[in-house]
């Protein structure tokens, strides 16, 4: 069978597992969290199971089914091999490459080669895990079971494999959310009995606390390398795994490495972002919203909603952080000055990975919109427009936003956005839908289908929607029998006044303001239909306050590039006369004094220079 017959085979039986039967897939007992765990704090709407939102054809479900695909026909004794290596175990099948060998050969800030050796396994396992969740696939599964086995037989009490290691907070901490993925979504018996004996293996190359950079730097080490591991960042997870397992050692080594240091100043408002590693940092928000639930101390969910405001503060048109992987000093000019010096603006898959994962909290618990807008702005600008990853681990890493930019893959092979990718894409459906006691939240316009029960009634709501390239959407509701409850729909801060929302085709006579969720209570029935009209006017950003004439065009949550040849000179005036091209492009066109300049859509850039900063006069 070719690769191409079985890739076709393959989205086939993908599409033939999606639907209502789904929905009614439930997980073994046992696999549920543990109920001697305490959670001190419940959020006001809760995430669906995978299973219950799939995706419908869309360039984002289409993303998803390449992931899987991928990661499915992933050689197994590839994926073991730095494990076995480093426990002396016979390792065969082929080397993976890039970041991921076991080699000796990596010279820090040269050459990247073996530089994390398995670092992104765990990430692998929990791509597969929330894919097996989504769709139902028993080979997925299967390839689970065999992965946790295989890499249970190199676990060693001892902690081998991370003797000399440069980061292993770095690599367990992935390991730990793949094991607890695969006992969670794929019901895989041994997992969490394998997340223990990994955890008594790594914690002896462990400090004693979560260390910052600087704190890594100013104790002895190698190289420089060894001082990049990122122990903050491990909270979530372990608060994770003592919900799964009610094991309270998990809860008081998540107690352990919270990091006192960045989220103190953080509660009190004190903007400690600037200088550190960006997407270790917002992912770090997290283990504080993990922190917050387990634990119920409102420090943490201060340090995570201002920490989350900071990062925004000093964001792109497009939503991304963080040039050169870093928090820039706000108020310097240093983000406008970025476009000149840098080609790696945002990391951009473990940066919307982490984005997606802190946003969903903030909802969850805030039921604030600002956090679905600010979702959509790096779905459609960023990853929306990321190139597929290659089987031999070639991905996409940076997008680039310097004033003569391109897109182009990542120079290493399987480094860590390889791993946060398969996590990413899998999370699309949770985080279009949520759920409230009182019904169910539309956050995400993006064609999918929806199945719950409201009430004890089998609800399913499908959402139909060419959105952002389109300004409406139309949902569907099927029910057993006419039932009361509130679809809240999401209004973007950006919505124009001409925006509207018709139920049976006649406009609802609530006020819709931007920036708030639009609450409809009524008894919906059978055969119900809403349709959802969001007035789109151009606008244009600027990059930040000391810069107010580096400007984005933007058109609803879409930022337009410009692409080609740059004009000398182009005013705001002329920016905001743009016009859309034709109907069947998402292109637009600005006249200026000299030639007409094209701008499009992140997704729509090819291999074409582009900026996403247009030069205006004041
Ligand atoms: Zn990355």
């Amino acid at each position: 069978m070719t690769r191409k017959t079985s890739r076709r085979r393959f989205l086939a039986a993908a599409a033939a597992t999606t639907g209502a039967a789904l929905a009614a897939r439930s997980i073994p007992a046992w696999a549920r969290p543990a109920p001697q765990a305490q959670v001190a704090v419940t959020p006001q709407l809760s995430v669906f199971g995978y299973s219950q939102v799939q995706l419908l054809d869309s360039p984002f479900r289409r993303q998803f089914d390449q992931n899987h695909d991928l990661f499915l026909h992933l050689d197994e004794d590839a994926m073991l091999k730095p494990f076995r290596q480093r426990e002396g175990m016979a390792a065969p099948g082929p080397d993976m490459g890039g970041w991921y060998d076991n080699a000796d050969d990596f010279t820090p800030m040269e050459n990247f080669h073996a530089f994390i050796p398995g670092h992104s396994f765990g990430q692998y396992l929990s791509g597969l895990a929330r894919a097996y969740a989504v769709t139902g696939s028993k080979p997925t599964q299967e390839k689970i079971h065999r992965l946790v086995t295989g890499y249970a037989k190199t676990v060693d009490p001892a902690g081998k494999f991370y003797e000399d290691y440069r980061l292993p907070a770095y690599t367990f901490d992935k390991t730990c959310c793949g094991l607890i993925d695969a006992h969670q979504f794929a019901a895989d018996p041994d997992a969490l009995q394998v997340l223990w004996s990994s955890t008594q293996a790594v914690l002896p190359h462990l400090p004693e606390k979560a260390l910052s950079r600087p704190e890594q730097r100013a104790r002895p080490h190698k190289d420089i390398a060894y001082t990049f591991d990122e122990t903050y960042t491990l909270p979530e997870n372990f608060f994770l795994a003592y919900q799964r397992s009610g094991d309270s050692r998990y809860r008081d080594l998540a107690v352990r490495f919270i990091e006192k240091e960045y989220f103190d100043p953080l509660a009190n408002n004190q903007n400690v972002l600037p200088g550190e590693h960006a997407y270790s940092h917002v992912n770090a928000l997290s283990s504080a919203m993990q922190a917050y639930l387990v634990l119920g101390d409102e420090k943490y969910l201060r340090a995570a909603t201002n920490g989350f405001r900071m990062v925004e503060e000093q964001s792109y048109a497009t939503g991304g952080w963080g040039p050169d992987e870093a928090f820039v000093v706000p108020g310097t000019g240093a983000l406008d000055a970025s476009l000149g010096f840098t080609h790696s603006s945002f990391e951009t898959i473990c940066g919307c990975y982490g984005h997606f994962k802190i946003t969903r909290y903030l909802l969850r618990v805030t039921g604030d919109s600002r956090y679905g807008d600010s979702m959509e702005r790096v779905l459609y600008n960023t990853i929306g427009g990321a190139l597929p990853l290659l089987a031999d681990g070639t991905t996409f890493y940076y997008s680039d936003y310097n004033n003569s930019a391109k897109k182009v893959h990542y120079r290493d092979k399987w480094p860590c956005c390889s791993g946060t990718f398969p996590q990413l894409t899998a999370d699309y459906g949770i985080s279009t839908y949520l759920q409230s006691k009182d019904g169910i939240y539309v956050n995400l316009f993006l064609p999918s289908r929806v199945s719950w029960q409201q009430n004890s009634t089998p609800v399913t709501l499908t959402q139909t929607t060419e959105y952002p390239a389109r300004n409406t959407s139309q949902f569907e509701f099927k029910l057993a029998k006419a039932e009361t409850f509130t679809v809240y729909v999401r209004i973007p801060a950006w919505a124009g006044p001409k925006s509207v929302l018709s139920v049976n085709g006649r406009a609802v006579e609530k006020e819709l303001t931007p920036g708030k969720f639009l609450a409809l209570q009524r008894t919906w029935k059978d055969g119900d239909r809403m349709d959802l009209e969001l007035h789109m006017p151009l606008r244009l950003e600027s990059i930040e306050e000391q810069s107010p004439n580096t400007v984005a065009l933007i058109y609803g949550p879409t930022a337009l590039f410009g692409a080609g040849e740059m004009p000398e000179r182009i005013t705001r005036q002329q920016l905001l006369a743009a016009t859309a091209a034709a109907p069947s492009s998402e292109d637009w066109t600005v006249k200026t004094d000299a030639a007409s300049l094209t701008l499009r859509p992140f997704s729509s850039i090819m291999s074409e220079p582009y900026r996403l900063y247009q030069r205006v006069e004041s």
